[in-house]
């Protein structure tokens, strides 16, 4: 394992408003960071170009400085990594990728959309349960694995799209221990042979983020739970690319459910329950429409941040109020809830009361 200092980084995609679950994994992370006399990174993940937000990455900086959470490294404060944003970061993926492609761990793949298609109709009559391109596949595709060396080179050259797939190659368990969850395993043959560059040459989320957690140094990913199904592929990856010695752990957070307990707290539960559930306030660019924020309803930061620090977490004492730095000193992942935590609305008025 690692044993370096301590680097975490918070890596939203600007996609829309944080709401209070990324808010919360922020929270974590600086508190750990603090904690440890570490650093935190902000990493703004925009290689998805189609779910881009104008404005989202602005809210987001203004909504950390709003609760407190002082960032070391990211596009605002530079450092030694920059450029923050991974559209600017490109280039390098590419040539991981290709890297990749000569040691035989990844392919091209020339496959067409309809091509795509049918094999998810083939794949769902013979009911594979997780669409697999490796499950059955991989061996009838127009890939380089299939297509010769000559064919590849020309189709590439004749400018034909061509994702970059990562080839799942050993039969075994692949585990790894989560701080939270304990050891995790899943067998390699429910991993499929995900894109990690995509047709518009862009690096998938899987590739970047595995990229920039090893080249910034990263010790600890502390993220949410609904990124769990993606670490095995992601240990396959850092082995892969050689550097499983200096491999994060890993700390999946609990989700946040609904007041009621029922499912996930979602961005329309601020519709339907009339209560914030994000940071500040936010004016959708394309609707105008607007969405209730802590931060306008009244709410202080630091009950805020008390709130949410309690949302799957707790001292282990009576103590109910604390102050940013009581936060730092009591966080322990030891102590983070593996179920899901109810979105208690009441529970933020009570603190801001306190305040
Ligand atoms: N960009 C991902 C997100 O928006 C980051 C997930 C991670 O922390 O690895 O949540």
């Amino acid at each position: 394992m690692n044993s370096q200092p301590v680097r975490v980084r918070f890596a939203p995609s600007p996609t829309g408003p944080l709401h209070a679950g990324g808010v919360r994994t922020a929270l974590y992370n600086y508190l750990f960071a603090r904690q440890q006399g570490g650093q935190m990174l902000l990493r703004i993940e925009d290689t998805d170009q189609n779910r881009y937000v104008p404005g989202a990455e602005e809210y987001i900086l203004d909504a950390l400085q709003w609760l407190g959470i002082e960032i070391d490294e990211g596009p605002q404060q530079g450092g030694p990594n920059a450029p923050y944003r991974q559209s600017e970061r490109k280039e390098m993926y590419r040539e991981y990728a290709e890297r990749l492609i000569q040691e035989g761990k990844a392919y091209y793949a020339f496959d067409t959309p309809e091509q795509l298609d049918d094999m998810r109709k083939r794949l769902e009559a013979a009911k594979v349960a997780a669409a697999q391109y490796n499950a059955i596949t991989r061996t009838e595709m127009t890939n380089s694995l299939t297509l010769s060396a000559e064919e590849t080179k020309a189709r590439i050259d004749s400018g034909d799209p061509y994702v970059i797939r990562m080839k799942i190659m050993p039969k075994e368990d692949i585990r790894f221990n989560d701080l939270i969850r304990g050891w995790v395993v899943v067998h390699s043959s429910q991993i499929d042979d995900k894109v990690l560059l995509k047709s518009d040459g862009m690096p998938t989320y899987h590739l970047a983020n595995i990229v920039d957690d090893h080249l910034m140094g990263i010790t600890h990913v502390i993220r949410g739970e609904e990124w769990l199904p993606s670490a095995p592929l992601h240990v396959l990856l850092y082995r892969y690319l050689g550097w499983e010695s200096t491999m994060p752990q890993f700390a999946h957070l609990p989700l946040l459910l609904k007041p009621d307990g029922n499912g996930k707290l979602s961005k329309r539960d601020a519709d339907l329950g009339g209560f914030p559930i994000f940071p500040l306030e936010w004016t959708d660019p394309v609707t105008g429409d607007k969405a209730r924020g802590f931060r306008e309803e009244g709410y202080l930061p630091a009950a805020t941040a008390n709130f949410l620090a309690l949302l799957g977490w707790n001292a282990g004492t009576e103590q109910e109020m604390f102050s940013m730095e009581e936060l730092i000193s009591s966080f322990s992942f030891e102590r983070v809830h593996k179920a899901g935590a109810r979105f208690d609305i009441q529970k933020a008025n009570w603190f801001n009361q306190q305040y």
